[in-house]
């Protein structure tokens, strides 16, 4: 099959899928520096009864091209703040992150829909981070720093993911309240071998903490990674070394293992 047919099949099952909600939603932790699971990112799972799972690197910058992003972050919010509120039940204080890209922060539906699944539930908009995703270009930068100024009011916390990488990410810090840098894993997977991307991450760490930004790195899949981003005074670390991401009914047994062996 041509790339473009592959692309025009997804397109249609995704469209479908979007109706008939085909999706999930599994969990990451961020840990801090003493091994306490502060936060979770929810990452998105499509399993189609014709393709079988389907990667978001795959349908995610597909539906940012074909128009059905918007529809797919309402879910992952909806799903999210809901998650969070229950846990909030539980006693389980955790901040909460969703992907969300620029071009949902130009629909005025979908930043409606946030605010009022956050009034729904009942959660306080500093449990919320948002990971901001660089897609090519910035279409509307100002409304998009307008709505992330009456976000980051209310207290919604605001990453910039993938830093490093992107085309833009020095705009983002000039122009969008960003309180935490996300290094992107390419840098933080190559610096065992590389002392040069050791230096990068060094460097990217220091101007975070000059600006009033924490620092997360994610694609932590060793303990020798883990120790020396801590040596490098890194915030929050993320990745297969602690938790591939999973269910939450496993972040809180998780929860409950590494207070047992923090006691
Ligand atoms: P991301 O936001 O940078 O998310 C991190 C990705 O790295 C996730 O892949 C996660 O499973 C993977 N990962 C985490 N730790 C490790 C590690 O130690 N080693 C390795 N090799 N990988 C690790 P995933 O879930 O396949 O998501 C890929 C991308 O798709 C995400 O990258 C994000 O850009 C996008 N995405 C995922 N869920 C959503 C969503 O709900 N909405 C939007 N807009 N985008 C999403
Ligand atoms: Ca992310
Ligand atoms: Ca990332």
């Amino acid at each position: 099959m041509t790339k473009e047919l592959n692309e025009k099949l997804i397109i249609q099952l995704l469209e479908k899928a979007i109706e008939i909600n085909e999706f999930y939603f599994l969990y990451q932790p961020k840990v801090t520096k003493n091994n306490t699971i502060i936060g979770v990112e929810t990452l998105i799972r499509w399993n189609n009864s014709i393709l079988g799972n389907v990667a978001p690197s795959v349908f995610i910058p597909l539906a940012e091209r074909y128009g059905l992003i918007t529809k797919l972050t309402e879910l992952a919010i909806e799903q999210t703040i809901r998650q969070c509120s229950q846990w909030s039940k539980k006693q389980i204080n955790l901040n909460v992150a969703i992907n969300v890209s620029t071009i949902d922060l130009s629909s005025e539906k979908t930043i409606l829909h946030f605010y009022n699944t956050l009034n729904k539930f009942a959660v306080n908009p500093s449990q919320i981070t948002l990971e901001i995703t660089e897609t090519a270009m910035i279409e509307n930068r100002e409304q998009c720093a307008a709505v992330l100024a009456t976000m980051r009011a209310l207290g919604v916390n605001l990453a910039v993911d993938d830093f490093g990488t992107g085309h833009a990410s020095f705009i983002y810090l000039k122009y969008f309240p960003i309180t935490e840098i996300k290094l992107d894993q390419l840098f933080i997977k190559n610096m065992l071998q590389s002392n040069f991307d050791k230096k990068l991450i060094r460097g990217m760490i220091m101007l975070s903490k000059e600006i009033g930004c924490k620092t997360v790195a994610e694609g932590v899949e060793n303990y020798e990674t883990a120790q020396i981003l801590c040596e490098m005074d890194v915030d929050i670390l993320q990745g297969y070394f602690f938790s591939k991401p999973t269910t939450a009914e496993n972040i809180e047994k998780l929860i409950k293992k590494t207070e047992k062996e923090n006691a």
